[in-house]
């Protein structure tokens, strides 16, 4: 499969409340994603069975109110998020990341 090339982001911003958070790429789009789907989403080994790919996280377990506090640049592919929950194992890819626009 051929690497696709992904445009890496050129601002972050976290909303104030941490409910959302909103990245502007170098091509010149932007997309906002939401921390509680994108916590419900998190594709880490606690929350993802890594032999089945069965999600093992129950959604509902996640508070509405779930924010992000930070992130952190995972080479040049992904971000880490620091969850409010003081969840912080997920890393969400820039490709995944592209597709929210929520
Ligand atoms: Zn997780």
């Amino acid at each position: 499969m051929a690497l696709k090339r992904i445009p890496v982001p050129t601002e972050v911003k976290i909303a104030d409340d941490g409910g959302a958070i909103e990245i502007r790429w170098a091509d010149g789009r932007s997309t906002r994603s939401q921390a509680t789907t994108l916590r419900r989403q998190c594709p880490c080994a606690g929350c993802v069975d890594e032999m089945t790919g069965r999600r093992t996280l129950d959604p509902d377990s996640i508070p509405n109110n779930v924010g992000i506090r930070n992130y952190e640049w995972v080479g040049r592919y992904a971000f880490q998020f620091y969850f409010s929950d003081s969840h912080n194992t997920g890393i969400f890819t820039f490709e995944k990341l592209r597709e929210d626009n929520q």
